[in-house]
């Protein structure tokens, strides 16, 4: 079952999108500001795994919009061929793959819209959606069987 922290560092998905009052919003900020991505010496960051990098509060790595989700994907690693489908099109970023190897979901970034369900090729899918708050061992225990081609 997935590690619901997998590939993550301590600021992933730290605070709730808008509940910093510290934070100004877009429209209050000052022409000309820079708000840095991230914190100290950037060079080299693309060449870095996200974990790695150390994440300035502006960064929307550090906010969470999980309680937008009113369902979830959840990954079977038993069928999965590891074709990439779901990470070239998720919209969120919130596929984590390794190595071009799926490895599972990003659930502080990932907003349940279902896209990478619906590219998802293999018979029966390796994602699917589940209600928010079933559990992931649950979700797996119901995973249905491979579906015969009609005739
Ligand atoms: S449900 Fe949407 S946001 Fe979440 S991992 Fe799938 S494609 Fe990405
Ligand atoms: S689309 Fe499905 S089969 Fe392809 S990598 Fe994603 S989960 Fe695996």
């Amino acid at each position: 079952m997935q590690d619901l922290k997998l590939l993550a560092n301590d600021k992933r998905g730290k605070t709730e999108l808008g509940s910093r009052r510290d934070l100004v919003g877009w429209h209050e900020v000052t022409q000309g500001s820079i708000l840095p991505s991230f914190d100290g010496d950037a060079i080299g960051i693309a060449l870095k795994k996200a974990e790695e990098r150390v994440y300035s509060n502006f960064n929307s790595y550090t906010a969470t919009v999980a309680s937008w989700r009113v369902q979830k994907p959840v990954f079977n690693i038993d069928v999965c061929i590891d074709c990439q489908n779901c990470w070239v099109w998720c919209p969120d970023s919130s596929i984590l793959s390794r190595d071009k190897q799926m490895m599972g979901i990003d659930y502080d970034h990932c907003k349940g819209c279902q896209v990478c369900s619906e590219v998802c090729p293999t018979n029966p899918k390796s994602l699917l959606m589940f209600n928010e708050y079933v559990q992931l061992e649950d979700a797996l225990a119901s995973w249905p069987e491979k579906k015969k081609k009609e005739k």
